[in-house]
């Protein structure tokens, strides 16, 4: 299945936000009020007003000092999205597949509003929110109005550091595998997550689960 693909490279990820705040400005999403819960990743969670949000986490290192984790999570795009095989049992077509793999919500409000509950329960990261100001079920959408249009996705336009990266899958999976080989040069591991599941591939170097702090 060909298509776009996001290709995330965790490595080169300074934790600027540019991508979370690109997706706020080319969604007219508002800030939301936030607070110092002990962490700086902020807000603490996706949400009906953040489609994109860099989480942040820290662990002690060998050396006796801290090292950040930096992930930059949105919708993966599944390539058998799980959140539209459950919808599908409650009402058809609540979610659609496009062209090249965005996984869309219906402009049909009451079909979406029946399948809410299903499709954010059946997501295995919790991606999709309600939000009150639409009075709907949100996430990212891919950008895809600029992707059909010919130009990349708002938040890897932004990203200045080659950490966010938004094109055909070829290309991606190219580069995917040119970065892995350079980490493990360079730090001695690293995998690609869920190569043949998802249409954003993260580029690791320590466990998954260092990446992806619970939310608070
Ligand atoms: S990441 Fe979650 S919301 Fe996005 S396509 Fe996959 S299951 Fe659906
Ligand atoms: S692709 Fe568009 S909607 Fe999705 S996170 Fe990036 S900017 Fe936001």
């Amino acid at each position: 299945m060909a298509g776009k693909f996001f290709f995330v490279d965790t490595t080169r990820c300074t934790a600027c936000r540019g991508c979370q705040i690109a997706c706020k400005q080319w969604n007219k999403l508002p800030a939301g009020k936030t607070m110092q819960y002990g962490s700086y990743q902020n807000p603490a969670d996706l949400d009906g007003n953040t489609y994109r949000l860099v989480r942040f986490d820290e662990h002690p290192s060998k050396k006796n000092s801290m090292v950040w984790y930096f992930f930059t999570e949105a919708c993966r795009h599944c390539l058998a999205p799980p959140c539209k095989k459950k919808a599908d049992q409650v009402v058809k077509d609540a979610i659609i597949v496009n062209d090249f793999g965005a996984v869309l919500y219906t402009k049909d409000t009451k079909k979406l509003k029946k399948a809410a509950k299903a499709i954010k329960q059946a997501c295995p990261w919790s991606i999709p929110n309600w939000s009150n100001k639409k009075k709907q079920i949100v996430k990212c959408h891919m950008c895809h109005e600029r992707v059909a249009a010919g130009l990349k996705t708002a938040c890897s336009k932004a990203c200045p550091t080659g950490a966010l990266n938004f094109g055909e899958e070829a290309e991606m999976k190219k580069l995917a595998n040119e970065r892995l080989a350079a980490a493990k040069k360079k730090f001695g591991k690293g995998e690609i997550l869920d190569l043949e599941d998802v249409r954003v591939l993260y580029l690791v170097i320590d466990e998954q689960s260092k990446y992806r702090p619970v939310a608070l």
